[in-house]
């Protein structure tokens, strides 16, 4: 056996599961489709100061889980870059709508990706390194109503019918506004102060972030932590009116179309360009990793990257949790069966005869093919026996092809789930394997 095997927290996705993954992806692009969003696809990797300004160097994900390397010139014209593969989409999405001019237009631009995103996190289920999510920005010019909550309702919305669509049942949308930046900066103050007397009873973790990054102490996993983060301040009583309102309206917005949602008053979420409406789906099923997506509104990114003034909001999904959860809930991957098995049949030890067969199976399984019939090809040097158990593995029938069949015409087919055996002229047998 070979050493070499796939890295550590990157993995190879292999049928039937990928059949699931395709499901997904089917479902996602046409729910997109409805809610008229085009896609996008962004370069997988970047160029470092994108992330570092777009996603914040306090982050995480900036400090510790970026692929980091320096792209040496090969020629004189040039520069040696710092280079990052993508750790997330929406701020390559932003750049392409600056570089692109996309606010011209003055209309708003809905645009979904599905695809690889890479971070340096330690692997466990539902956690791996390179992992695919699926997400979707709307973002556009003040003008064209880019700031509206109906916007943010509608996206949150359309996700409560991707989930239905995609058959995952229980799931819990939690939903926060962390306000504008100066209501993040308000609360900011007002948490950092509240920590000064508790911090020394807190884990080290916390200790740290009650320095760099107080938000940050929401999101802490700790047990012994917890009752004294309940008595933290709330970031709701730092909004201003302005932001209370729009929040407001994002919920009136969900009630009226009848998704249900929690107030989470800790989601404050790790990246730092939020503001206003935060929120994530979750899924009691996924244990630890339980988050299937999560987003949110970034009214400055665009701003921060250079960019035009373009209000936004967005969410990534993580699509390795929707098929862990959706293999949960189905118990297996769904089973890929061909419609037939075209077993030739020949002389074993007259090689001519053989070779007339096997030609004589492809032309056949190619007719059956373009008709749209998913076709498993046997061997004419197959036994009959063999034929008929490597046909029971994979298909539902066996299209039993012999030297009589092929002056005739007429084919016999035998459909496992019946027992029964029939004879089908060549030309209805599309039709025949379809119903
Ligand atoms: P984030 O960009 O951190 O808000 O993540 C959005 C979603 O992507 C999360 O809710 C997860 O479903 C998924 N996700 C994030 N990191 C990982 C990872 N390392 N492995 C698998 N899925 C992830």
């Amino acid at each position: 056996m070979s050493t070499l095997k796939a890295v550590r927290g990157t993995r190879d996705l292999l049928p039937p599961e990928t059949a699931l993954w395709n499901r997904i992806e089917t479902t996602a692009r046409a729910v997109f489709a409805r809610y008229n969003f085009g896609e996008i696809r962004t370069p997988v990797f970047e160029d470092t100061a994108l992330f570092a300004r777009g996603v914040g160097e306090e982050t995480d994900i900036v400090s510790k889980e970026m692929y980091t390397w320096e792209d040496r010139a090969r020629a004189q014209s040039e520069k040696t870059q710092t280079l990052t593969l993508r750790p997330e989409n929406t701020a390559g999405v932003v750049r392409a709508y600056i570089e692109h001019q996309l606010g011209n237009t003055g209309d708003l631009q809905k645009l979904y990706y599905i695809g690889p995103q890479f971070r340096r996190e330690r692997p466990q289920k539902g956690r791996y390194r390179q992992f695919s999510q699926i997400g979707a920005e709307v973002i556009g010019p003040p003008s064209a109503g880019s700031e509206s909550p109906l916007r943010d309702a509608e996206v949150l919305e359309m996700l409560a019918t991707l989930l239905d669509e995609l058959g995952i049942t229980g799931w819990t949308l939690h939903l926060n506004s962390v306000g504008s930046a100066a209501d993040r900066a308000r609360y900011n103050d007002a948490l950092r102060a509240a920590l000064v007397p508790v911090v020394g009873r807190m884990c080290v973790d916390c200790q740290r972030r009650a320095v760099t990054n107080p938000l940050r102490v929401l999101d802490c996993k700790v047990p012994e932590d917890q009752p004294i983060i309940d008595t933290l301040p709330m970031i709701a009583d730092s909004l201003d009116e302005a932001s209370q309102a729009h929040f407001a309206a994002v919920t009136a917005a969900l009630d009226a179309a009848g998704v249900p949602y929690t107030r989470n008053h800790r989601l404050v979420r790790g990246l730092d360009y939020y503001t206003r409406t935060t929120f994530e789906f979750t899924h009691g099923g996924l244990g630890a990793q339980n988050a299937l997506l999560g987003g949110g509104r970034y009214d400055g990114l665009s701003e921060m990257l250079g960019g035009p003034r373009a209000p936004g909001i967005g969410f990534a999904m993580g699509e390795d949790r929707l098929v862990l959860t959706l293999l949960a809930q189905e118990s297996a991957a769904p089973q890929v069966v061909a419609d037939a098995f075209i077993a030739p049949l020949g002389d074993a030890k007259n090689a001519d005869a053989l070779a007339r067969m096997n030609a004589a199976a492809l032309a056949l399984a190619r007719e059956l093919r373009r008709a749209g019939l998913r076709i498993e090809l046997g061997d004419g040097s197959f036994r009959l026996k063999k034929s008929f158990e490597a046909a029971d593995k994979t298909a539902r029938s066996i299209v039993i092809l012999g030297e009589d069949e092929l002056q005739s015409g007429i084919l016999t087919v035998k459909t496992f789930s019946t027992g029964i055996q029939t004879k089908v002229p060549r030309t209805e047998l599309a039709a025949f394997l379809s119903s």
